[in-house]
């Protein structure tokens, strides 16, 4: 199965996803969310690929230990940053191998500082479009790209932002993931500026409920993104309670996919950070329960 055929049929779509673990102790975490949220159904559920070494090797076997041994469908994130073209050609080989078809193209940061000056690797690519022809031209992949409703923060304008996204889209990419979002309105911005510009592949919105101001201003601060003052005050009011500012975290989280379904979302990607619960939590609140989600 493919990410297009799973988002073709009538939604809403609820996808998931996780990290790769960085030793046997965190993998054990993450196997605990998968067998939690799998009664769900997703649509589909991503793995994301490290910055470096060993973490790499941990995506590439968790993804086929998904595609093999649950009845998920695993999408696997793969980014340019330190690959050759050869080595990205065997990763994707590799991802072939163990049965995965479904790979979310990027172009990944600079490791160390993300907002840091970004260079090519030699025999490498530059842009996530690059990717996603290669990952198109090397199989039957399904692959889809990440997309930027507040503009990703290198770019200068909210146009070369989006004449950006649509290059991957002509690239072949079939559909898209939002940066975490703060406002059902920032993604009924980009879907509409997407469609009046010929660009209308599934953009899925990103949601993680967000449950202290601390972390509110890390996220912003390595997003570029501006701070959401209405969330950020309802999370002052909290500080300091943990069970206060997860109860503001998962109300906001709640009312805004609500809004996003109404304005005709395909779906919802939940940021898990490999917990289940909030994940729960949200859909429980909207209604969304396993005899729902049919796929
Ligand atoms: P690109 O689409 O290549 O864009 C990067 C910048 O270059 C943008 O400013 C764009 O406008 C500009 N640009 C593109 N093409 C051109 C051109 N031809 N000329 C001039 N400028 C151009 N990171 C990870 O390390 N691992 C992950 O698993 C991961 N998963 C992610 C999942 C999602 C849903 C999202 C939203 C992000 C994810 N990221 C991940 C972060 C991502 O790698 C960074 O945001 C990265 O900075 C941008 O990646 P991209 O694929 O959008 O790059």
């Amino acid at each position: 199965a493919t990410v297009r055929d799973r988002l073709s049929a009538p939604g809403p779509h609820v996808s998931v996803e996780f990290m790769p673990p960085r030793d046997d102790a965190e993998e054990a975490v993450l196997w605990d969310a998968i067998r939690r949220l799998e009664p769900l159904r997703p649509s589909f559920v991503s793995v994301t690929y490290g910055a470096g070494g060993s973490h790499r090797d941990r995506t590439v076997r968790v993804t086929g230990r998904i595609a093999t041994q649950t009845t998920l469908l695993p999408v696997a994130h793969l980014t340019a940053v330190g690959h050759t073209v050869a080595e990205l050609r065997q990763i994707i080989g590799s991802y072939a191998a163990v049965g995965v078809r479904n790979i979310l193209a990027l172009r990944g940061d600079p490791p160390g500082d993300p907002l840091g000056t970004w260079s090519t690797h030699p025999g490498g690519l530059t842009y996530a479009a690059e990717l996603v022809a290669l990952t198109r031209s090397l199989g039957d992949f399904c692959v889809g790209v990440a997309a930027f409703p507040e503009m990703h923060p290198r770019s200068t304008d909210p146009t070369t932002d989006l004449r950006n996204y649509a290059a991957k889209v002509s690239a072949g990419a079939e559909f898209a993931i939002t940066q975490m979002l703060f406002s059902a309105a920032d993604w009924v911005s980009l879907r509409d500026r997407s469609v009046a510009a010929g660009v209308d592949v599934p953009l899925l919105p990103g949601i993680m409920p967000i449950t202290s101001l601390g972390r509110l201003r890390r996220i912003t601060e390595l997003s570029g993104q501006a701070m959401p003052v209405e969330l950020a005050e309802r999370l002052r009011a909290v500080e300091g309670d943990p069970a206060g500012g997860r109860a503001v975290g998962i109300e906001h989280a709640v009312d805004m996919c609500r809004a996003l379904l109404d304005e005709g979302a395909p779906g919802l990607h939940f940021y898990t950070f490999n917990r289940s619960r909030a994940t729960l939590e949200v859909l429980g609140a909207l209604g969304l329960t396993p005899a729902v989600l049919r796929r």
